[in-house]
């Protein structure tokens, strides 16, 4: 038997017992006449003692000790005379008896501690090293929690998980598709599933009424902190259901959630139409743990000689309250800050509500105290706020402000950690126009539904009339991060292939590539919807944490490269028929 306790367990109630345990060393701390072993494993740190005065080969071979050799060793449990309030074991100690060192280790290239010395590359290359450190293994365990509870929810409401395969053929959501070729069918290919979308609604064609699965999609993009080329969703499809019943019943799955994982009741989830989110907050994804919607100005501010409003097709502005003390090196910085090229704003006006009710801009020249403050009422802004405005092309415009308020919020401290703020966002559009390539694609994915009362319109020739279909589409976002998203769907042959015609496939390509679904519509398709979250997102949010790779136990780094094992290569030869060669 390798151990009777794991090293989190043991407290002062076990003094005396004789116990034994296995682990990592992950100090080695020699006194002389005695040496103290930290030993490690997943679930906690228990101190080891040896002294000279009991057994002097034996502290002799402790303190000889290497970081993360493992070892097993067995002992007296006892009260600690100094002891360490940080740790739950840390009333205790073991009085080691014996040892026997399981396995050695070379030493480490970083330490194993919460605050790591090693860069992200090394830590990627030694990732079994990395997820010995307790943040990752938080992390880890945390996110093993959270698709056990998923499991839960989805379970009690009779969701049936079924697996669907991986080697198929492209399933578009809007990224490129990983192929794998295929051996036995040379010059063949299948794609990986950028989500089982198709195979979920061919499930609701089955029959199966309710389906989820937590599942790997592959999306061949370029990646960010937020995203890997192999992602895992919390993919699930409804039958029978409107709109109604698949927001209350993922309502009630992330409500599930953050009780069970953080013991937090959410507030209220708002819903929003995407234009309201749009026109409020720049975003189709706005952060709402703060407010500072956007307040438009256009009207007030043209026709005085300031060029830049007048040639504006929108002048727009948000109210930092509380900042007038904002000095002018501080504005300089954030007008700089505006017209970076990842911003790229061409300037940025602001207007000081003094203190003393005092109005002073960056455009006095062309506006008047009464001018001012007429721009004041309309923002709602009082005594002590600092208003920024914007102009310029509408849509641009808005995202400059919409990466601006999120910066002040920033600055203003608004973006409380632990403060969550979850949104529906709703009726997208359901068709984007292309400049580029002249032609319509689909905002969410080919299948999603126009709303009832767009269907009819879905005939017209007319672009604007399509641009202005909107989708039975909804986000889930919290705290300006999109956590999920999902439709109600088409399931009638006749509106998929109107849908498919519009998207500029020919009658032939949609057949080739979903004819199988087409086919399925004509054999009793049930009404139905669905919604997938991101799971490694959703990991991450709930943690108040920007990088979903910390969640990921073998993630790959932005070349899309696996540093432990090298991979991809152009080397083959070593998988050939799964021999080594
Ligand atoms: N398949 C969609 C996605 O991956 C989600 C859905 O519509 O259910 O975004």
């Amino acid at each position: 038997m390798y151990r009777t306790h794991t090293c989190g367990e043991l407290r002062l109630t076990d003094s005396g017992k004789t116990v034994r345990l296995s682990g990592w060393v992950q100090t080695v701390r020699d006194f002389g006449s005695m040496t103290f072993i930290d030993l490690r494993d997943r679930y906690g740190i228990t101190q080891l003692v040896f002294s000279m005065e009991t057994d002097a080969p034996l502290c002799e071979q402790a303190r000889k000790l290497g970081r993360e050799f493992v070892i097993q060793a067995e002992g007296l449990v006892r009260e600690r005379s100094a002891k360490n309030l940080n740790r739950e074991t840390g009333d205790i100690e073991i009085e080691v008896q014996s040892m026997q060192v399981l396995n050695a280790s070379k030493v480490p290239p970083f330490t194993i501690e919460d605050d790591t010395d090693g860069g992200d590359d090394l830590r990627m290359k030694y990732r079994y090293l990395d997820l010995r450190r307790t943040p990752v293994q938080r992390n880890i365990l945390f996110r093993s929690q959270l698709s056990l509870e998923v499991r839960k929810y989805l379970n009690e409401k009779r969701f049936v998980e079924v697996e669907t395969p991986f080697l198929i053929k492209s399933t578009p959501e809007g990224a490129r598709d990983f192929v794998v070729p295929s051996r036995m069918n040379p010059g063949q290919f299948y794609a990986l599933p950028q989500s089982p979308q198709t195979f979920k609604q061919i499930l609701m064609v089955a029959g199966y009424d309710r389906y989820f699965q937590i599942v790997k999609c592959f999306r061949d993009e370029d990646l960010r902190a937020d995203r890997q080329p192999e992602f895992t969703q919390i993919d699930c499809e409804m039958a029978f259901v409107t709109r109604e019943d698949i927001l209350q019943t993922f309502e009630g799955l992330t409500r599930h959630l953050f009780r069970e994982t953080l013991g937090l009741d959410l507030p209220e989830f708002p819903r929003m139409s995407y234009d309201d989110a749009l026109r409020l907050y720049g975003s189709d994804k706005p952060d709402l743990r703060f407010d500072m919607a956007f307040t438009p100005l256009t009207d007030l501010a043209q026709g005085k000689g300031f060029g830049v409003f007048d040639s504006a097709e929108l002048v727009v502005g948000i109210n930092a309250q509380g900042q007038a003390g904002y000095t002018r090196k501080q504005i300089d910085e954030l007008t700089e800050w505006v017209k970076r090229p990842q911003i790229g704003a061409k300037g940025l006006v602001y207007v000081r509500f003094g203190e003393d009710g005092a109005l002073k801009s960056s455009v006095d020249k062309f506006f008047s105290e009464t001018d001012l403050s007429a721009w004041a009422d309309r923002m709602g802004a009082k005594p002590g706020d600092l208003m920024l405005i914007l102009a310029g092309e509408e849509e641009k415009t808005r995202k400059q402000l919409s990466e601006l308020r999120l910066e002040m919020g920033r600055r203003m401290g608004l973006m409380t950690p632990g403060d969550f703020k979850p949104l529906w966002v709703l009726d997208f559009p359901l068709l984007e126009w292309d400049e580029d390539t002249q032609r319509f694609y689909a905002m969410h994915h080919p299948f999603t539904s126009p709303k009832p009362d767009d269907i009819e319109r879905m005939a017209s020739n007319d672009r604007t009339m399509l641009k202005n279909l909107r989708a039975d589409a909804y986000d889930l976002v919290i705290n300006g991060v999109e956590i999920g998203g999902g439709s109600i769907r088409i399931h009638n042959r006749a509106l998929q292939e109107k849908n498919f015609k519009l998207l500029g496939f020919t009658q032939e390509e949609a057949e080739r590539q979903f004819g199988f679904l087409l086919g399925a519509f004509e054999y009793g398709a049930p009404p139905h919807g669905g919604i997938a979250f991101g799971f490694d997102r959703l990991c991450s949010v709930l943690n108040g944490q920007n990088s979903i790779r910390d969640f990921i136990a073998f993630p790959k780094n932005n070349m899309g490269r696996d540093m432990m094992i090298d991979a991809p290569s152009g080397n083959r030869r070593g998988s050939i028929g799964g021999v080594a060669a």
